[in-house]
């Protein structure tokens, strides 16, 4: 599986060097600081130095770990997303700190391996921001079917990994009882926060917040206007695809004055098994902005493909608006959820009803169905159902 995984990251990280090269990219392997505010020092990687001269200059240095305190990072014992996509063995017991999207795929990968896995959550709900409350519940009851274990309103206290083992103290989350926890392999994964250390931004003069984000306009630009930041070491989801979307955008205002990412329209998915996926808002999110809304729902259990497929876990969920039925978000747990979700982002890009979609033929026998009849769902009545 580890052979098969590196062979992945080498293909597709060698495609992109690839791609670099038919469009005559120079691609300068180092570490970068900013020497001034148009000169870039870059540290070799084959060692020397080398200085670059841009006219234009996007940062894109991502993220990493917050630290647990009193935890530290080996990628052995105590890792982060990065050792525990490379353990060794299967351990016999995994805590995962966090119950976010890092730490319910990991939980997943591992538990479905064999390893015991328990997962501390701070709140009383899985999934992080952003993941619908009855979809969050769903999502729990079916990792727990599957062998998980969930401890939710809890924090770890304290830990110690300088044995063998890592142990841990936990305690209900409003104080209260408590309890040691012991485990082979311990993953962190209480969020990320931006990484801008050692880029010379003090050269610059340009600042982080208190998040440690670097501070943008509409169209990507710091103070320094030729200086343009995007993906997690700024503002938004920490997702890849928003980072892309956000380069495409910041090269267009470069060239032609006009860019756009439309941040209503970013799909989300965990790729746990099941998967969950989801794009726009979630009920609570209408519910703070007062919004009026339809729901519609259609389970797996009633879809035939998922039938035949053996896999009846999860279902289909529209939020749509009460007055124009609009959709406002589209909520999916289940196999393949996460190619479901193009179709409700295209639908929200293109400013779709629930009607659109539900008028909107979709072929026998696929999971595509369950699609439709929840939009059926959110002013009717699902035929299936
Ligand atoms: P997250 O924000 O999704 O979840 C962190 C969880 O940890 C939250 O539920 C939070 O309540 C909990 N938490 C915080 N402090 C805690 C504590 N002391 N004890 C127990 N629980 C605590 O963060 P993540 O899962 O670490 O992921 C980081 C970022 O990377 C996210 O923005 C995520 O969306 C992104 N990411 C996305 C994908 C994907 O889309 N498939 C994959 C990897 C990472």
């Amino acid at each position: 599986m580890m052979k098969a995984k590196d062979e992945s990251v080498a293909g597709l990280t060698k495609g992109v060097e690839f791609l670099f090269k038919k469009n005559n990219v120079d691609y300068i392997k180092g570490t970068a600081a900013f020497k001034n505010e148009h000169d870039i020092m870059v540290n070799l990687v084959d060692g020397g130095e080398t200085q670059i001269r841009g006219k234009n200059i996007v940062v894109a240095t991502g993220s990493e770990t917050t630290p647990f305190p009193g935890l530290e990072i080996d990628e052995k014992k105590v890792v982060t997303s990065t050792g525990a996509i490379a353990l060794e063995e299967v351990p016999k017991r995994m805590v995962v700190i966090g119950g976010g999207i890092i730490g319910l795929e990991m939980a997943s990968v591992w538990s479905r391996l064999g390893s015991e896995v328990t997962v501390v959550e701070f709140i009383g709900q899985i999934g992080g921001p952003g993941m619908d409350v009855e979809i969050a519940k769903q999502a729990q009851k079916i990792l727990a079917k599957q062998g998980i274990k969930f401890k939710l309103n809890t924090k770890v206290t304290s830990g110690d990994s300088s044995g063998n083992t890592v142990k841990l103290e936990v305690e209900a989350a409003k104080g209260g009882k408590n309890e040691s926890m012991e485990a082979e392999v311990c993953l962190v994964a209480i969020g990320r926060r931006p990484y801008t250390e050692g880029l010379g931004l003090e050269n610059i003069g340009l600042e982080v917040d208190e998040r440690k984000r670097l501070v943008i306009d509409q169209e990507y630009r710091t103070k320094i206007p030729h200086i343009r930041v995007i993906g997690d070491c700024t503002f938004g989801p920490m997702l890849a695809h928003k980072a892309e979307e956000e380069a495409v955008a910041v090269v267009e205002y470069i060239k032609t004055g006009h860019g756009h990412v439309n941040y209503n329209a970013i799909p989300s998915v965990m790729y746990t098994h099941p998967e969950v996926a989801w794009v726009g808002l979630n009920e609570k999110e209408l519910k703070e902005a007062g919004t009026e809304y339809n729901v519609g729902t259609f389970p797996f259990t009633a879809n035939s493909r998922a039938k035949t497929n053996l896999e009846t876990d999860g279902m289909v969920k529209f939020l749509s608006d009460k007055k124009t039925d609009r959709i406002l978000g589209v909520h999916i747990i289940g196999a393949n959820a996460g190619e479901m979700i193009a179709e409700g982002t295209l639908a929200i890009e293109y400013g779709a009803s629930s009607e659109d979609v539900a008028r909107t033929c979709h072929a026998h026998p696929t999971l595509a169905e369950a699609f439709k009849e929840a939009a059926m769902a959110t002013y009717g009545k699902a035929i299936h159902f």
